[in-house]
């Protein structure tokens, strides 16, 4: 056990020195209003969809053990060798690390409690992911995922059906310059006599190969293809194509994937030299690209990974899956000049004086219930402010109505309803004591 940490009263109450201001961490963002309407916005519009599609959503810790990536991503990834957050927990010694993917998390849970048992499983999840990179634009150290994954089914259509559940995201949002890049990994087998062409390729150009491609070359040389280090996109482009060297089963799962999506019109390119980050892919691998995003225009990615709940430790069984990168997505979105949703309520409540509260937050409560979105004023503890401030304050909220609780119309039982955005200007009377029925008059959804 740690010592309680001792707070002496000046620290307690500074009550001279101005305590100093505290920033966020670098690369992780706050997401404010009005922006955050856009990520719920998104956020229901996938809900909605993965029901369509009949995939479940689960929801897991952002915590996990450091060895859960380090076995199931692979040791010499760009994630596990310096992108991690990993830390020992002072109070018990785990070892622990901030989750940078989702696929590892969700195949662990999936273990764990037996999911497979009674057959295949489609999930989803949502959430922040951690990676220690260089903050910039479309890439950021605390960032958010939306994945979908289907494990206990081997067979080609999950793969299309994956990527048509992707395709149809992308229209139900309403980009526009998304490309779909396909290429397959094969099975660990045939990458290994692949690997010995790909190592003395990349032997004959070892000039320009640069640190980390040379610690590579001999643990992990299909990683080499995934540099983004320009001086070596030549010898990448002219290395020996995995594709080359797939077996007969494998040319046929591929060839059915493109089969099914061939059938439902959906466009894509041959690429050779994709690989994926992590090691845990075989078969059908698969990106989603932009070019309007500049470099980091990958929105989304994925693939089979067969063997990675064996490797977790579960009985084998195949799966694929797909996580989209949710500010590239929406950063998209803007680029394209998306309107924001609408925000603004469907009225403000003007209160004069204080002793109006509990009659006009009766109405406001009576006509939320019917839907209506609902601004009440609220004062500074010293009273509820001018008439004036309050209509300022009502315009700049965009509702259409201010609903005015003056003294006069409140001794009649009724409230004044004065619209604020068409016909501005123009006032009724409405009684207090039947908001309900004349609150859809003041929705404009209705
Ligand atoms: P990149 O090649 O851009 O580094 P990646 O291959 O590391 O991407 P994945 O691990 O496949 O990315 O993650 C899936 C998606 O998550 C990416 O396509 C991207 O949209 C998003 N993503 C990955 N890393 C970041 C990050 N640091 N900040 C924001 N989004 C990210
Ligand atoms: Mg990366």
């Amino acid at each position: 056990m740690s010592e309680p940490v001792q707070v002496t009263p000046s620290q307690a109450t500074p009550k001279t020195t101005k305590a100093q201001r505290l920033v966020g961490v670098k690369g992780m963002n706050d997401i404010l209003p009005p922006d955050s309407a856009r990520w719920e916005w998104l956020e229901t519009q996938v809900r909605a969809l993965m029901a369509r599609y009949a995939y479940r959503n689960v929801r897991l810790p952002i915590v996990e053990p450091t060895a859960l990536f380090v076995r199931g991503l692979g040791e010499v990834t760009d994630i596990v060798e310096k992108e991690m957050y990993s830390f020992e927990d002072r109070l018990n010694g785990e070892q622990l690390t901030l989750r940078p993917e989702g696929t590892a998390g969700l195949v662990r849970a999936v273990v764990e409690h037996n999911l497979l048992y009674e057959g295949g499983k489609r999930l989803y999840y949502m959430g922040p992911m951690f990676r220690h990179e260089r903050p910039q634009r479309g890439r950021y150290r605390q960032f958010h995922q939306i994945g979908a994954e289907v494990l206990g089914f081997g067979g080609p259509e999950v793969d299309a059906e994956l990527i048509l559940l992707a395709n149809d995201l992308w229209k139900e949002l309403g980009l526009k310059d998304v490309r779909l890049e396909l290429n397959s990994l094969g099975q660990p087998a045939e990458r290994q006599a692949h690997r010995a062409a790909l190592i003395a390729h990349l032997e004959q150009h070892s000039d320009v190969l640069d640190e980390e491609a040379k610690r590579r070359l001999h643990s992990n040389p299909l990683r080499i293809l995934d540099t983004k280090n320009p001086a070596m996109q030549s010898v990448v482009e002219s290395a020996p194509r995995l594709l080359d060297f797939l077996g007969e089963a494998s040319l046929a799962h591929f060839t059915a994937v493109k089969a099914i999506l061939d059938a439902n019109g959906v466009a894509y390119s041959i690429n050779p030299r994709l690989v994926r980050g992590m090691d845990y892919y075989n078969l059908t691998v698969f990106e989603f690209i932009t070019t309007s995003l500049g470099a980091q225009g990958t929105i989304c990615g994925g693939g089979r990974y067969d063997y990675l709940v064996e490797q977790i430790g579960g009985k084998p069984s195949p799966a694929v899956g797909w996580a989209l990168g949710v500010e590239r997505v929406l950063e998209l979105i803007k680029e394209q000049g998306e309107a924001l949703p609408e925000l603004a309520p469907d009225v403000y409540a003007i209160i004069p004086e204080t002793a109006a509260l509990p009659v006009a937050m009766q109405v406001l409560q009576a006509l939320r219930a019917q839907g209506v979105t609902a601004q009440m004023h609220a004062g500074s503890g010293e009273g509820m402010g001018s008439m004036k401030s309050q209509f300022k304050k009502a315009d700049a909220s965009g509702a259409r109505f201010a609903l005015v609780f003056g003294a006069e119309e409140l001794a009649q039982g009724r409230v004044a309803v004065k619209s604020l955005r068409d016909g501005a200007g123009a006032q009724r009377t409405e009684s207090l004591a039947t908001a309900a029925d004349w609150a859809h008059s003041l929705q404009s959804s209705l």
